[in-house]
């Protein structure tokens, strides 16, 4: 076991014992053939997982290097957030201290942003990025991304940035067929690697428009990403040690099969709804818009929640997430990203009802 505790919270989740091991490979220079090889053996596998024809990037630094660092790249006039919680809210935060103008299309947390809602206000024209988040952590609530994708179909001069950080590898998101512009995720959540490394992609026609605008600056600047991956490497340094483990990673899901992938996260995923339901339990999230990879629960029977965490960590050495931000207390978050199966996710169930006192 890596951690005495085991995280069954939305985020970093428990990494396995092969990926530690392949994260303590020895260390290799980053512009020399090895780590060439290493990058190109990667790469796909991230397609696949993309379903993309595009170059992954392998960006060192957290999702957020790239949620800015992507506005950076793109954003020409106005941005617009579409604002369903606390990652989505914070997304509008990032861009405003960046110095752009950006718009909020904001609903209550817990809801999805609607194709009526997108469509209404890029009918008025003036936006020239939008930014979505897949799947928000923070309220288990999925939006619905074909339908807000066709959308964006009928808006070519739009181009969309969407976070999958906590949906990527857990259900299809295919990049290319719904027209995502940039479409990034982190490490630490559904691929159960360390925390500490971003992996995206651009379409063509997100480059043509990063050629165009000047202060991209140096880090997180597409045209150099692009450039490097032409030789297998990246601009600076790279976390090497995430590189083989996410190398790891991709001999695990590529053994299993995507189809059982995804398909296992839809089964764990339903336990908890299963359990959600038959204890008296309500969902934070309306029918049709949950997630798959998280569970958000409303305390409807207004417990401790804090204390209950306390009892399943003290007996049976693991943790759920008690809440995010403003909704802290009055929902809890149970995930089953990363490796969990039907029976670590049963076995979770057991104690959380071992250790509930009401
Ligand atoms: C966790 C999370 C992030 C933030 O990731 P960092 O690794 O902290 O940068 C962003 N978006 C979503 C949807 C997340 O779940």
């Amino acid at each position: 076991m890596s951690s005495n505790i085991k995280l069954f919270s939305p985020g970093p989740v428990e990494v396995s014992e092969k990926t530690f091991q392949a994260f303590r490979k020895p260390m290799i220079g980053h512009r020399g053939n090895d780590f060439k090889k290493l990058y190109a053996s990667v790469q796909p596998g991230l397609q696949q997982l993309f379903h993309t024809q595009r170059p992954v990037y392998i960006s060192t630094s957290s999702a957020w290097g790239i949620m800015e660092g992507a506005l950076r790249n793109l954003v020409k006039g106005k941005v617009l957030n579409c604002m369903t919680g606390a990652f989505s809210d914070k997304w509008n935060d990032v861009a405003k201290r960046c110095g752009y103008e950006a718009e909020k299309l904001q609903v209550e947390w817990g809801n999805p942003i609607t194709p009526e809602l997108l469509r209404a206000r890029l009918s008025k024209g003036d936006i020239d990025v939008v930014t979505l988040i897949h799947n928000e952590t923070s309220t288990g609530c999925m939006n619905p991304i074909k339908e807000l994708t066709d959308v964006l179909k009928e808006f070519p001069e739009v181009l969309l940035i969407v976070d999958t950080v906590s949906s990527f590898s857990v259900l299809p998101v295919p990049m290319d067929e719904l027209g995502i512009d940039v479409m990034l995720t982190g490490s630490q959540k559904a691929l159960a690697l360390p925390p500490g490394m971003a992996l995206f992609s651009v379409s063509e026609k997100a480059m043509k428009r990063a050629s165009e605008i000047k202060g991209r600056g140096y880090y997180f600047d597409f045209l150099e990403f692009q450039k490097n991956h032409e030789g297998d490497m990246t601009p600076s340094t790279p976390v090497i040690s995430h590189i083989f483990a996410l190398q790891s990673k991709l001999e695990d899901i590529a053994s299993e099969g995507l189809v059982n992938r995804y398909a296992r996260h839809a089964a764990t995923n339903s336990l908890v709804h299963d359990w959600v339901k038959a204890r008296g339990w309500e969902f934070f999230a309306p029918e049709g818009y949950r997630s798959v990879s998280l569970t958000c629960v409303k305390n409807n029977k207004g417990s401790d929640v804090a204390a209950w965490i306390g009892r399943l960590k003290s007996k049976h050495s693991c943790i759920i997430d008690g809440g995010y931000g403003k909704i802290k207390g009055e929902t809890f978050r149970i995930s089953n990203m990363g490796d969990e199966t039907k029976e670590t996710i049963s076995e979770l169930l057991t104690w959380l009802d071992d250790t509930f006192e009401g």
